[in-house]
């Protein structure tokens, strides 16, 4: 997984750079939402994956459909049929548009309910004051933290999903470093 300080720093420098340039920029990071409202001092926010907007339509926006877009305003259709959140989510299977109609997986699966619902999210994701205008990647959230709602450890304001992360990742591999390796190592 990228380090979720770097992740900050190409953000960051996307942001400044696209608006020295005046280029359009779609990020598929939630936290962009973040980073431009907090670059800009408030005036812009990038809603959703869409490039930042002074537009106060477009800010108002952000609040309803920004951030991760999982279940909220997309979804994925695999070539099967089955139907998931979105496209790094291939395990959350929430219905088959062959026995199913698409809308009404759309409107009524459990999932994506919960998906839409900000207030429902867990930790430091769940506390957060850019919760509405980001949310985290939900498929982060779910692959690192087993939840579809926990927190998203690929970002900046994360620290303590990451670190535990990190230091599990480390005791994995210690476990199964032989008593000779570990002796080499010291
Ligand atoms: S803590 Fe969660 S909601 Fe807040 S900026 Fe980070 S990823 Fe987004």
């Amino acid at each position: 997984m990228t380090s979720r300080l770097r992740r900050e720093k190409v953000l960051k420098k996307l942001y400044v750079e696209s608006t020295r340039r005046k280029v359009e920029v779609y990020s598929t990071a939630p936290q962009y939402a973040r980073v431009t409202v907090t670059l800009s001092g408030g005036r812009e926010v990038a809603a959703t994956h869409f490039t930042a907007s002074a537009d106060p339509v477009i800010g108002a926006l952000a609040e309803y459909i920004g951030g991760c877009g999982a279940g909220r305003i997309y979804a994925a259709i695999e070539p099967n049929g089955d139907v998931t959140p979105c496209v790094f989510m291939p395990s959350v299977v929430v219905g088959n548009v062959r026995y199913t109609e698409f809308r009404e997986i759309w409107e009524r699966s459990p999932v994506f309910r919960a998906l839409r619902n900000r207030k429902a999210l867990e930790g430091s994701c769940g506390r957060c004051g850019f919760r509405y205008i980001c949310g985290g990647c939900r498929a982060r959230a779910l692959a690192y933290t087993g939840s579809i709602t926990g927190p998203d450890p690929g970002c900046v304001m994360n620290r303590d999903v990451w670190e535990r992360i990190v230091l599990h990742q480390r005791v994995e591999r210690w476990a199964t470093v032989t008593p000779l390796e570990a002796q080499r190592v010291a």
